[in-house]
């Protein structure tokens, strides 16, 4: 009972406080990803410190880093923040460099996943609703999408085409549209640098690199995804570079897509950075309001469309949503999905003031709401003494305030009935317990205690 009140009060908080049940949250991760994949991965991800907003994790090795970042990141965060809502973000820690050089570390992690049962083929599968159809044009993307599109009628004119800009503002759409655009009259290769790195390091595992280099240089169309990842990387570099050449060599398409411009990748060779260059280079760049609006409005359409349902928003919150959504689309999709699905579980129509408190903990820092907080709002609301509020007087119009602090400081901080107490002139748990019992009849019953208490909130809220 304690427990489940402080996960959920959680989203309140931001004092550094360990909520966090670490087997709990492994078991979940076993529930969800499966045995396989957790006992050669997540199982080996520690805590090492708890914010309020984000996590860091133990892994042993910068390949584990880059391998869970790049899989399974989202679903981790997503796996977390049921525990809790006020987690935004997950960074790493590694715990073990070895001293290794980075393939053998890689070859030794790999070693432990024989179960990792797959193909290449079953990675180069085209995502059949990402396509040119449905990607917005924007201000920001209107090059992008041009050129993607252009590729598609001229190959080899623009080789390679290099695609880049921050993340979630549509590259892999983009590719995978080219991809599938393509795939009818050619031989398309879709894959992402991170897996091209897999199946390179096992197939020097296997020692099968003749059939790794057939297969990838067979392409009529390569089209390779956050080639950043091989920053680093020599070996991989080593190898990337030549599938490179021969394919260009044979005239194939090559498309690939960074984080950065060529020549702002570090850790990758002069000699491959010219090359990447030597096509044409597009940016994505950060969207601007239209082009926002334009993707909610698509997205509604889209839900509406496949789930029969009535999404009801008014043009005042799809604008406050894009206003506010200011890092990327993926972002904002999800920041559209919240608002979505908690107007499905409360069956209304939102109002701005709902999805500021939906978004509180998306889009601004998380308030920081202490006992002294509370204290201070409270006696001020009611316009008396701070040191009245908390002495041991028990005027009515001091108890019911003192009450009222109590009752908030356990419902909008994760501290525990003994804390709160203390922090209430030494006062009992008990004491505490009592108050908020009693506040919580009160503010069923009674229509002034339900108002003053909801606006007391807002005021804690919106400082
Ligand atoms: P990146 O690869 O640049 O990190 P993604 O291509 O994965 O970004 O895009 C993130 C999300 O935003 C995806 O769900 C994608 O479909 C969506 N998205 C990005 N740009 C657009 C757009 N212009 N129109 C519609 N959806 C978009
Ligand atoms: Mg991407």
């Amino acid at each position: 009972m304690e427990k489940n009140n402080i996960k959920k009060q959680n989203i309140y908080t931001s004092e550094e406080e360990k909520t966090l049940n670490w087997d709990e949250v492994q078991e979940s991760f076993k529930k969800t990803f499966g045995n396989e994949i957790y006992n050669s991965w997540l199982q080996k991800l520690s805590l090492i410190k708890e914010f309020n907003d984000y996590l860091i994790l133990g892994v042993p090795t910068r390949f584990f880093r880059d391998w869970i970042v790049s899989r399974y990141l989202d679903k981790i965060l997503e796996q977390v923040k049921g525990f809790k809502l006020s987690l935004n973000r997950i960074e790493f820690k590694i715990i073990e460099e070895s001293k290794q050089s980075p393939e053998l570390i890689s070859i030794n992690e790999l070693n432990k996943v024989t179960e990792i049962k797959d193909s290449i083929l079953n990675y180069n599968r085209l995502n059949p609703n990402l396509n040119f159809q449905n990607f917005i044009q924007g201000r920001s993307n209107e090059i992008a999408l041009s050129y993607s599109k252009k590729v598609c009628e001229h190959l080899s004119r623009y080789n390679p085409l290099y695609l880049c800009g921050g993340v979630g503002l549509g590259k892999t759409h983009l590719l995978n549209a080219i991809g599938l655009e393509l795939q009818t009259e050619n031989n398309v290769m879709f894959i992402s640098a991170e897996r091209f790195m897999y199946h390179f390091i096992k197939s020097i595992k296997k020692n099968d690199m003749v059939n790794f280099k057939d297969f990838f240089r067979k392409s009529s169309v390569f089209i390779i995804d956050d080639i950043q990842f091989i920053s680093g990387k020599e070996s991989l570099q080593e190898e990337f570079f030549h599938t490179f050449n021969s394919l260009m060599d044979k005239g194939s398409q090559i498309i690939i897509s960074s984080d950065r411009s060529p020549m702002k990748l570090d850790r990758i060779q002069e000699r491959i950075k010219s090359r990447l260059a030597g096509g044409l280079v597009v940016d994505i760049e950060v969207p601007d309001i239209d082009l926002k609006i334009g993707i909610i409005k698509k997205k509604i359409q889209e839900i509406q469309n496949e789930f029969k349902e009535n999404i009801d928003l008014s043009e005042e919150v799809i604008n406050y949503i894009a206003t506010e959504s200011k890092t990327n689309i993926r972002e904002l999709i999800g920041v559209l999905n919240r608002v979505i699905a908690f107007g499905r579980v409360h069956n209304k129509s939102l109002t701005i003031g709902d999805c500021k408190n939906i978004l509180r903990d998306v889009f601004s820092q998380i308030r920081v709401i202490t006992v002294d907080k509370i204290q201070n709002i409270v006696s001020n609301y009611f316009n008396i003494g701070l040191a009245d509020m908390l002495s041991q007087r028990r005027s009515r119009p001091l108890a019911r305030p003192r009450q009222i602090a109590m009752y908030l400081a356990k419902k909008m901080t994760s501290r525990s009935l003994p804390e709160i107490g203390r922090r209430f002139a030494n006062r009992d748990h008990t004491t505490v317990i009592h108050a908020v019992k009693t506040i919580t009849r009160l503010s069923e019953q009674d229509d002034e205690m339900k108002k003053n208490i909801s606006q007391i909130k807002s005021l804690l809220l919106e400082q």
